[in-house]
């Protein structure tokens, strides 16, 4: 979905996702029935938990700088592949609610791979279709759509 501005050289180098600390476990993808159906037909019965009316991976509790890797990490990569949450295949865009209340689509600003584009940059990324479909998404799955963090910056 963002191969046109996030290479996966970018990543390779990178390597900063799938892996969820104490402080960022609210990161981790919710998860529709439909790629809780594709989890199972890959073999997996990650423990989950419930998020909002879907669900999401059960992390033990974190102390320190300890990590929860997804259970859908592989050595190669995401063994779900384009099957990936779409919380995951929209990363690092999220669906925000902004202080007022209003849906955005903000970006993670820690994310090397974006700290290149300016917001209008992005945002005419954005213009060519994503942005319909993920605010689609998000009128249609609530459970996606998280609340405000200033470490985002909003695009749209
Ligand atoms: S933080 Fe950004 S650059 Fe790093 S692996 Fe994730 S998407 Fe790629
Ligand atoms: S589902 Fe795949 S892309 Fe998403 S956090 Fe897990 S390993 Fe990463």
């Amino acid at each position: 979905m963002l191969k046109k501005i996030l290479s996966p050289k970018t990543c390779a180098a990178c390597r900063l996702c799938c892996g969820f600390d104490r402080t960022d476990l609210w990161e981790l993808p919710v998860l529709p029935a439909e790629t809780v159906a594709e989890i199972h037909r890959l073999g997996k019965q990650p423990a989950l938990v419930p998020a909002g009316t879907e669900q999401t991976f059960a992390a033990p509790h974190l102390e320190g700088e300890a990590l929860f890797v997804c259970p859908m990490l592989c050595e190669t990569g995401c063994t779900m592949g384009a099957d990936k949450p779409f919380d995951c295949r929209i990363w690092p865009f999220r669906m925000m609610r902004d202080p007022e209340g209003a849906l955005r689509i903000t970006v993670a600003s820690y994310c090397p791979g974006m700290q290149k584009y300016t917001d209008a940059q992005l945002r005419d990324f954005l213009a060519d279709g994503l942005a319909a479909q993920i605010l689609a998404y998000a009128e249609a799955h609530p459970a996606h759509v998280k609340a405000w963090a200033s470490e985002y910056r909003v695009i749209w």
